[in-house]
């Protein structure tokens, strides 16, 4: 199929040429000629890196009246980065078009120019649901009049706390126009809005509902917790052209790793919530330049990043959600490139693979770290290519060969090329001289412990002996009082833009936690209750401890009976 047979204007085909696009992706094929049409509302459930973007830009390019000057569309996304690049995009699609003003708001940026520029007239407002509301609010944005709202990664937006933004900003908007909703997974929230929202939408599904890309192979390694970074190394060292995402959990994990892999000579950078807009987006330009070559983030960090040609995700550690999983690993194997997604666990984390192939129809293969001889065959086997690939012309060393020959001249060619290998080699070849196996045989490890399986592999989902091996299943959302703790976090003073969503964004933001741990919000004037997953409350409580919330310090305390509470500390 071509993009000449979906329908689109000659503007947009020129545009789309120029891009160098040469056939529609899947979800441009199924999306398009329906969302041209806009007889329904409209539900596309796709991972980020499928090419949604040009599925609902192109469509609502082409159905803008462009002799208009007032809002039309509204693009609503979860982060700036995110919103940025979607605002690029609809400008490239736009090129050709008589002048088309896509204008970008988001917060953590000066709102004064953001106000001038939606004055001066905004077909298209591309924006973080924060921003827009306050927008809306101040009267500088006026969606009344729009035809065509587009939700995109809606679960990405629920997951941020934005649910009550969202539905202030949806009830703002006049309730005949179309609803474009784009989500990865089809999470209850999502199904919510789609509910409350979209009246009998047209959905449409690319690479199976809440299942991973199809061209990302997932692999899991097995490995003792001490050797968990030296893990992560040889996984680096494996891949000699990686450029990769690492994922952590926590803001300090993130950094002591990022901080350990530059120490031992690699391309490594930190991306976490207590970097400063400018340092973030230093960080991010370095890793798009690919001066970076591996990304260390925990999950809130990397939130709408967006970057095409990564190789390998590395689950430093599991996320605690199936779907925060698919997210991540979603960051690989962008427009039909194909991708590794990789969980490093311990013996203890084993059964969340299984837990995780059982909710999301991902298939882990189960394989071993590479051992010292294969990773330096492969690093030794990508110098050689980087040799042979290497453009010898250059005239900046000309002038030095005449000198370098001389020199060179005792040594017959094959002495040369042992000598050259070596002197690239040897920092690999001295690493892993004496470097053992560490992978961790799970056999002789149950069998240890009494499991008398004679599985020589790890066992795969489905098999009785692997299940009967692990934990109890325990269900993601916990029952209030058994796997959760309840935190109260008291305010200094009075909050005046304080919300659940505000509250959530700060707890995941500083202890780098998924939104769907925190349970149970009840928000009154001085303080907030909450609840979280038992596994995380240490963290929680450490990293929350004298945050900020709208500007002023909150304090965090563990809540052992919540009646007692309330009578030490009534309310106003
Ligand atoms: P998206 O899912 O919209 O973020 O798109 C992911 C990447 O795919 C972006 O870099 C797009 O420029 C690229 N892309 C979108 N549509 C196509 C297409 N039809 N052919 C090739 N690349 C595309």
């Amino acid at each position: 199929m071509s993009f000449t047979t979906l329908g689109l204007r000659e503007e947009l085909l020129k545009a789309i040429k120029e891009l160098g696009f040469e056939k529609p992706m899947p979800i441009q094929q199924k999306g398009i000629p329906p969302l041209l049409k806009g007889e329904q509302d409209f539900i596309g459930l796709a991972q980020t890196g499928t090419g949604k973007t040009g599925a609902y830009g192109l469509a609502l390019l082409q159905r803008l009246d462009l002799d208009n000057p007032k809002p039309q569309v509204a693009v609503i996304c979860p982060t700036r980065e995110l919103c940025l690049q979607i605002a690029d995009d609809l400008r490239g699609f736009a090129k050709h078009l008589p002048r088309v003003t896509v204008v970008p708001i988001y917060g953590g940026a000066s709102i004064v120019q953001q106000l001038h520029q939606l004055h001066r007239g905004a077909q298209i407002v591309v924006a973080t649901p924060g921003r827009l509301l306050d927008m809306i609010k101040r009267k500088a944005a006026n969606l009344s009049k729009v035809s065509c709202v587009v939700l995109d990664e809606a679960d990405e937006m629920l997951n941020m706390g934005f649910k009550e933004d969202l539905d202030a900003i949806l009830e703002s908007m006049p309730k005949e126009k179309r609803t474009w909703l784009f989500s990865a997974t089809m999470a209850r929230g999502v199904a919510e809005i789609a509910k409350h929202y979209l009246s009998n939408p047209l959905e449409v599904t690319v690479g199976g509902k809440n299942q991973s890309a199809e061209n990302i192979t997932h692999v899991c390694h097995v490995l003792h917790e001490k050797h968990r970074y030296q893990g992560l190394k040889r996984i680096i060292d494996f891949a000699p052209e990686i450029y990769g995402l690492v994922f952590c959990r926590t803001r300090s994990e993130t950094q002591a790793v990022a901080e350990d892999l530059m120490q031992d000579g690699y391309l490594a950078e930190t991306l976490h919530g207590d970097l400063s807009q400018a340092q973030r987006d230093s960080v991010m330009r370095k890793f798009r330049q690919k001066t970076i070559r591996i990304l260390v983030a925990t999950d809130v960090a990397a939130r709408g990043l967006d970057v095409d040609d990564i190789t390998h995700v590395i689950h430093y550690r599991l996320p605690d959600d199936a779907a925060i999983y698919t997210h991540r690993s979603g960051r690989t194997a962008r427009a039909g490139k194909s991708g590794m997604s990789i969980a490093l666990v311990n013996l203890r984390e084993i059964y969340r693979i299984n837990e995780m192939e059982k909710r999301s129809n991902i298939v882990f293969q189960r394989r071993k770290i590479p051992n010292g001889k294969a990773i330096c065959e492969k690093q030794l086997f990508s110098l050689v290519e980087k040799i042979v690939q290497t453009d010898a012309g250059s005239a900046e060393i000309e002038e030095y060969l005449p000198a370098v020959m001389e020199t060179l001249s005792a040594f017959d060619k094959k002495d040369l090329i042992k000598r050259f290998v070596s002197a690239e080699f040897t920092r690999f070849l001295d690493y892993y001289r004496h470097a053992g196996d560490i992978n961790v045989d799970f056999r002789s490890e149950r069998s240890d412990r009494g499991d008398r399986s004679d599985s020589p592999r790890y066992p795969s989902r489905n098999e009785r002996s692997y299940s009967s091996a692990r934990p109890p299943a325990r269900s993601h959302r916990a029952p209030e009082s058994e796997n959760s703790q309840r935190f109260m976090l008291r305010f200094s003073g009075r909050m005046n833009h304080v919300n659940k969503g505000a509250i959530i964004r700060m707890v995941c933001e500083k202890s780098g936690i998924a939104s769907q741990l925190i349970t149970g919000m009840d928000l009154q004037q001085d303080h907030a209750l909450f609840s979280v997953d038992k596994r995380v409350a240490t963290q929680v409580l450490k990293s929350v401890q004298h945050a900020k919330l709208d500007g002023k310090t909150v304090q965090i305390e563990a809540v052992m009976d919540e009646k007692a509470s309330h009578k030490r500390h009534p309310r106003d």
